[in-house]
């Protein structure tokens, strides 16, 4: 049996999701939780084909070529909505047409994007749609922090998670589907390695003319992990060029440097770890060689208390230094 066969990897859900629908034992609400470009929207549309095909005799789940799943994989199908929440009109309005009958398909489903968008009045108004459903309703709530909806619509809801994809994969899919992007390998690598394992955001990336910009904040976050583990001189210059009002620009270079420190970790433990900002193992031989586990460890946690404190809006300059004072413990 094929189960959502043009989906990459995320082999639990399409386990899981697949065999719920295969034997129509899904559950009428799901989340789909993920980091952006992570195949989210590309799941809700798979699993409303898997629904709503009854073409499943070839196997496949969906079958992806009836009229049907046609419609749906290409966002055409009115039974299949594709609606973004920010306001508790709008989460009161779908209330409101819950119970209209389908136009042309046995299910309804509702595929809730940027959930975590949702302000507490629209989710509560939400809730009371999740609470009594009719049989033939399923929603896919989408959103990148399933923390930012409350409990009540948790609980409710089975929770499916993403996978980043590794710099491999996502290398070999753009190559092998899209011949239309043409960029060279070297900045398409380079593209690869600053999306996170997001392939959409890769592609993204790669299309536009700015993998120029995503090579010079590649090599920032670089710099900024390689002064952060070297010696506190090169750290101190290297934080004050950072103008303490640029808090994007700052987040966004300790993400990456995030990913950097999380592959160099991993890739100490062991030689063959998938990698999201390296594109092998050869290529951070060198600085995984002069540095302890405990170092990257520690500066590794140093960042993430960062990164908290300046999503919590803590002052930018007051970060920087936090960061300094951290990652000034001893030890190689
Ligand atoms: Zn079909």
């Amino acid at each position: 049996m094929k189960i959502f066969d043009s989906l990459i990897e995320n082999n639990d859900i399409k386990k899981t999701l697949g065999a719920a629908i295969y034997n129509s034992a899904f559950s009428h609400a799901y989340i789909i939780e993920g980091a952006p470009g992570t195949g989210k929207r590309t799941i809700a549309r798979l699993a409303a084909a898997a629904i709503i095909c009854k073409n499943r005799d070839s196997g496949n789940l969906p079958c992806g070529v009836c009229p049907t799943c046609k419609k749906i994989l290409n966002d055409n199908c009115v039974d299949v909505r594709l609606v973004e929440i920010t306001k508790v009109e709008q989460a009161r309005e779908l209330k409101a047409r819950l119970y209209d009958s389908t136009v042309e398909c046995d299910y309804k489903i509702y595929i809730i994007t940027d959930a975590q968008k949702m302000n507490i009045k629209a989710q509560n108004a939400l809730l009371i749609s999740l609470e009594e459903p009719p049989k033939n309703v399923v929603f896919f709530i989408l959103t990148t922090d399933a923390g930012a909806l409350l409990e009540t619509i948790r609980s409710r809801a089975q929770i499916l998670r993403t996978n980043r994809l590794s710099s491999r994969t996502i290398y070999d899919y753009i190559r092998k589907n899209r011949p239309d992007i043409k960029t060279d390998d070297e900045k398409l690598q380079s593209v690869i390695m600053a999306s996170g394992g997001s392939l959409g955001y890769a592609m993204d990336m790669a299309d536009a003319k700015s993998s120029d910009m995503i090579l010079q904040k590649r090599s920032k976050a670089l710099e900024l992990t390689s002064a952060l583990l070297t010696n506190d001189a090169d750290a101190v210059a290297f934080l004050s060029s950072f103008s303490t009002s640029a808090r994007d620009e700052i987040k966004e270079s300790i993400a990456l440097s995030l990913d950097i420190l999380g592959d160099l970790m991993a890739l100490k433990r062991d030689r063959g770890a998938a990698t999201y900002f390296f594109s092998s193992a050869d290529d951070a031989e060198e600085i995984i060689s002069r540095y302890s586990l405990l170092k990257l460890t520690q500066v590794y946690d140093a960042l993430c208390v960062a990164l908290n404190d300046l999503n919590s809006n803590a002052s930018s300059g007051a970060v920087l230094i936090s960061i300094l004072i951290s990652s000034a413990r001893k030890g190689k």
